[in-house]
């Protein structure tokens, strides 16, 4: 078992989550979008979800997840409007990333 999942000591679904930011992390950093994909930030990335989480475990899921910044997650999340901000950036990405996906 890897050591990030004894470590956080998580559950079943939080287990599940750890994985799929790892892989995201990679599938990501792999089409080089190692930054935040609102302001430009490199510090304290995460993962915003145009859904809810569990619709994303497959290669496709970088179609509805923006990587943004802590700073930035926190001012979206849970505002009317971050669906729609979260679209217009993975809308704004170059093709070719999507298409290496
Ligand atoms: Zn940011």
């Amino acid at each position: 078992m890897p050591f990030i999942y004894k470590a956080m000591k998580l559950g079943k679904k939080g287990k599940a989550d750890a994985k799929n930011r790892l892989y995201l992390n990679k599938l990501f950093t792999k089409l080089g979008i190692d930054y935040c994909e609102r302001c430009g930030s490199r510090i304290r990335l995460t993962f915003a979800h145009r859904f809810t989480r569990q619709h994303c475990n497959t290669v496709d899921e970088m179609r509805h997840v923006a990587r943004i910044c802590l700073k930035c997650h926190m001012e979206i999340e849970g505002t009317p409007t971050m669906t729609e901000e979260v679209d217009r950036l993975i809308d704004s990405r170059d093709d070719r990333m999507t298409q290496a996906a």
